[in-house]
Order: C-alpha cells, then sequence, then structure tokens
C-alpha cells in the first residue's frame, strides 16, 4: 500500500539486533531486497479530478468534491497519467495490458474517501526488467496506476502520531497520480538497492513520468528486506520498511534491518513479518503495524470507473514519446572515451543531463575526454546553466585549453564565468587577462627563476620530479598564474635534454 502514514503499532522491546551498529554487509548471511517505488507522475491535473498536481502549495487549496471524496461526485481519468505510466511500463520492458481499478477500504484521515483507488490484479504494465549500471539485472514486477493519499503532519512529539499534541491534514496530494513499480526480490545489497533506484529514477525523469525529486517525495521507497545463508534457495522472512526518501535513508535502513534480523535469527528467534518504520536520527527501524493482509482492505472492483484497454497505437506512441534512456546515453559517451576509469564521469554527466553537450562539443572537434572532465567536474557544479551553454561555446573552450592557450585553472575560471553569465570564452580569457604568454617571455622567466633557485634545479637536473612543481609554482607567481603549467613543464624538460648533451 502507498499510504504516508504512521499507523498505531506497540513499540518493539529491544531485540538483539536492536543494539548493533549501521553499515556494511552482515557476515555469514545474504540480504534480499525487493523494492516498491511510487512515483508521483508529472501530470498538470490529479489523477481523477482537475485539480492542480502541484507541489509546495498552500495546504488544501487545490481540493474539490472528487478528492474530497464527498457524495456523487464521480472520478474522471486523467488520459495523461495512463499515458505516462505506459512509458514507465515501455521503458521497463514490461507487457502492457487491459486493466482495471479496484476500491482499496482503509480507515485512515489521510484519504478522504475512506478508499484508495488502485490497480490490484490487473495492472497496467506487467513483467519487465531494469539492468543495472554493474550488469547486474533486477526484474519488475509490475507498474501500476493508484492515486496518492493526502499528507498528514503530526505537530508535537516527534513527528510520529504517538505522544503528538495534533495533527494536521494536507489534501493537496490526495489524488495525485502514482504508479507503483514493484520489483522482484532480486536485489542482494543496499549498494545494489541504491544502484536500483538511482537507475529508475534516471529512466523516470528520461520518460519525462517523473520529475524524480525524492526531497519533495515525489520518489518514495518502500523496501522488503529479509535475510538467508548464503547458498540457500528459500527466502526469509520479510519486513517492509515504508517510506524511505532518499538513498541514504534506504541504503542504511536496509543495512540496519538486515543486521536486526541476522541477529534476531542468531538468537533463535523468529522473524515477524510486519511493517516497520526508519528512523533517519535515530539509525534504526521499528514495528509499526504487523503486516495487513490483501483481505484486510476488501478489494472491490471500482463501480464507477471503466477498464483500460490501450489501444496499440497508443502503445507504440508511449514508446516513441522519449528520448535515449540513461543506459543507452552513457554507452554514447563510454564509446567516445573508451575508458573504464571514467565511468563515474560518464554517469554523472548522464544524470545531470550534460551528455548531450559533450556529444556535440566532441562533434565539433573537442577533444572527448577534457569535454568530459570539465562536464562532470566543473559544469556539474551548475547543471541547470551547463544544460543551457551552446555546443559551439563550450567546443570553443575546450580547445582553447587542449591546445595550450588557457591552463587548466584558467579554463575552469573562464568555464565558471561562461556558466555565471555567458559569453565568449575568447573575450572572457582577455578580460582576466589569460593571453597566453608566448614562449619567449616564459624562457625569460624561466631563467630568473632558475637562476634564484640552482639548489632546486639541480635536484631537477638529478631526476627529482617532485621539485617541478616547485619550479612551476615560482613560475606562476611571477606570471600572475598566467603560465601553462604544461607549456612550463616541457620548456623544463627541454633544458634539462639540453643541460645533459
Ligand atoms: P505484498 O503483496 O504482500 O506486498 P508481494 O509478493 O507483492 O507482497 O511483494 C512485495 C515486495 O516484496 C516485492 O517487491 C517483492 O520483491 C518483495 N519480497 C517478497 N518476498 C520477499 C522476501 N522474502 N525478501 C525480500 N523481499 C521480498
Ligand atoms: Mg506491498
Ligand atoms: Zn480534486
Amino acid at each position: 500500500m502507498s499510504a504516508a502514514t504512521g499507523g498505531p503499532a506497540p513499540a518493539r522491546s529491544a531485540t538483539p539486533g536492536e543494539a548493533s551498529g549501521s553499515g556494511g554487509p552482515v557476515p555469514g548471511w545474504e540480504v534480499v531486497v525487493g523494492l516498491e517505488v511510487h512515483t508521483e507522475l508529472l501530470t498538470v491535473t490529479k489523477l481523477f479530478c482537475g485539480c492542480a498536481n502541484s507541489f509546495g502549495d498552500e495546504p488544501n487549496t487545490n481540493i474539490c468534491p472528487v478528492c474530497l471524496g464527498l457524495p456523487g461526485s464521480l472520478p474522471v481519468l486523467n488520459e495523461r497519467a495512463v499515458a505516462l505510466a505506459m512509458r514507465i511500463g515501455t521503458a521497463l520492458g514490461c507487457e502492457i495490458r487491459p486493466s482495471g481499478f479496484h476500491r482499496k477500504n482503509y480507515f485512515y484521515p489521510d484519504m478522504p474517501k475512506d478508499y484508495q483507488i488502485s490497480q490490484y490484479d490487473e495492472p497496467i504494465n506487467v513483467g519487465g526488467s531494469l539492468p543495472l549500471p554493474d550488469g547486474s539485472v533486477v526484474g519488475i514486477v509490475r507498474a501500476h496506476i493508484e492515486e496518492d493519499t493526502g499528507k498528514t503532519t503530526h505537530t508535537g512529539g516527534a513527528g510520529r502520531i504517538h505522544g503528538s499534541d495534533y495533527s494536521l491534514v494536507d489534501y493537496n496530494r490526495a489524488g495525485v497520480p502514482l504508479v507503483e513499480i514493484v520489483s522482484q526480490p532480486d536485489i542482494r545489497s543496499s549498494e545494489q538497492a541504491r544502484a536500483y533506484v538511482e537507475e529508475l529514477r534516471g529512466i523516470l525523469v528520461a520518460t519525462g513520468a517523473s520529475d524524480g525529486r525524492m526531497e519533495e517525495g515525489s520518489m518514495r521507497v518502500d523496501a522488503n528486506v529479509s535475510v538467508r545463508r548464503p547458498g540457500s534457495t528459500e527466502f526469509g522472512t520479510r519486513c517492509e520498511i515504508k517510506n524511505l526518501n532518499s538513498l541514504r535513508s534506504l541504503g542504511r535502513a536496509v543495512d540496519y534491518e538486515a543486521q536486526r534480523q541476522a541477529a534476531l535469527v542468531e538468537a533463535g528467534e523468529p522473524v515477524v513479518q510486519e511493517t516497520r518504520h526508519w528512523d533517519e536520527d535515530a539509525g534504526r527501524t521499528s514495528s509499526m503495524r504487523s503486516k495487513e493482509e490483501a483481505n484486510d482492505y476488501r478489494y472491490f472492483p471500482e463501480p464507477d470507473l471503466v477498464r483500460l484497454e490501450p489501444s496499440p497505437e497508443a502503445i507504440e506512441t508511449a514508446r516513441r514519446s522519449y528520448g535515449p534512456l540513461p543506459a543507452e546515453r552513457r554507452a554514447r559517451l563510454r564509446a567516445l572515451v573508451d575508458d573504464e576509469a571514467l565511468a563515474a564521469s560518464v554517469a554523472t554527466a548522464v544524470d545531470l543531463g550534460l551528455d548531450d553537450l559533450v556529444v556535440a562539443a566532441v562533434e565539433l572537434g573537442a577533444e572527448p575526454r577534457l569535454a568530459l572532465a570539465r562536464t562532470a567536474n566543473e559544469a556539474a557544479r551548475d547543471a541547470a546553466a551547463a544544460r543551457e551553454l551552446q555546443a559551439e561555446v563550450f567546443a570553443e573552450l575546450i580547445g582553447l585549453e587542449a591546445s595550450g592557450q588557457l591552463s587548466a585553472t584558467q579554463s575552469k575560471t573562464v568555464l565558471a564565468e561562461l556558466l555565471a553569465g555567458g559569453g565568449s570564452p575568447r573575450r572572457i580569457a582577455a578580460r582576466l587577462g589569460y593571453e597566453a604568454l608566448d614562449t619567449g617571455s616564459l624562457d625569460t622567466v624561466l631563467d630568473a627563476v632558475l637562476a634564484r633557485s640552482p639548489a632546486e634545479w639541480a635536484r631537477y637536473l638529478e631526476g627529482d620530479e617532485k621539485v617541478t612543481q616547485y619550479l612551476l609554482g615560482q613560475v606562476m607567481r611571477e606570471t600572475r598564474g598566467r603560465a601553462n603549467g604544461k607549456v612550463v613543464a616541457s620548456l623544463l624538460a627541454a633544458r634539462k635534454a639540453a643541460a645533459g648533451s
């Protein structure tokens, strides 16, 4: 289920695992994880009414009789939400099937209708898989459409209902369209769980289905965790940890929970299947409620909505409505630099949507590795501005650096200016006084530096590479940073060669 609420439940007494610290795999145990990711869809309006689907507005301003569940109101399905759900399905390799809606009945103040409309036994997307950058593949069970609940805020106490003075409820989120993506229990570590969510997030953003903003609750993760002995073919009893809203929380919660369960089993105690809450500050999970069964929800078909039968054309349109997915975009960049050591830079560039900039600059003649480095290291600091940067301008900058007309430091400074205010790399460089010093004037500077550093020069001649930095630093000081380090290094090498002959 997707209700974002802390349910009434007795706090569990301390168990053997609760005292253990966080982090890392548990020796002698294999952790098994299946994730349920709820993603809010990027629609203009809610799933069944015309209210705005918008984050951060004044509470209870985007509401109407339909999303408040007032008697006599009728839901009308949002076509755009269905289209986005099909994009997700096509991107994950799911089979897109005729589907229907059910009422999932439960009484909670953040659900004014007292039921949630969700897809139950006939989800729109079935099967599929998600390949991860490390080569592993996580199976997808289903990706179904449902509506979000409202949001309760418990005031006073620890932010949970117990011990709070009063609770506030905001129905702006009630009825916001969601797709819940359910993975197979194929994940075997907290790192893999994080990698799965990162990759999924990239796909959701690339398809235009979601903005992927975990910090705004656009993506919320429930983690099902169990442990077993390595080599065992059966799964252990699982617990479901609700509402992990950052990758960090997800990783920590999985590690903590695996340790807790392993300690329980080692102490001869059973793992109780239940829903647990993650406390980010305390770094531990605690019992929220016992696991609910399907019949607790008294599912029945939603009588006010017809079945959904997407035409082959609609599915094809969904498939064609987005560009290349992150995996393909990474492959395209990797083909340009062809170096496994740059995998992290490649991933960063794609994550930030800056891969097109690199590819376009390379097409204009920019040196690929340098273009990637400046993108993933420097431009990444202001990705929004970098996405606006013209490829010609970026290629020109990379050209200036590659040819030695700008030093690396100078190039980074010019890039920062370009991102802050645009302009031409050459003109910015000129304004900053970055005209490259010609070799003649550098020679003169070197003469002076070497004349007053005879000991360092002698060590350099003897092959002590460490003094290169010192000599370089002296030249930089003399030229107020305008010298190109690579050129100075080659001048030094030439002098050494000459001295040796
Ligand atoms: P339910 O309908 O009760 O929520 P599902 O069978 O649909 O249960 O599974 C929900 C999630 O739990 C899925 O992501 C699945 O991969 C995961 N899961 C199922 N069994 C286990 C297990 N033993 N350990 C870890 N995750 C599991
Ligand atoms: Mg579930
Ligand atoms: Zn409404």
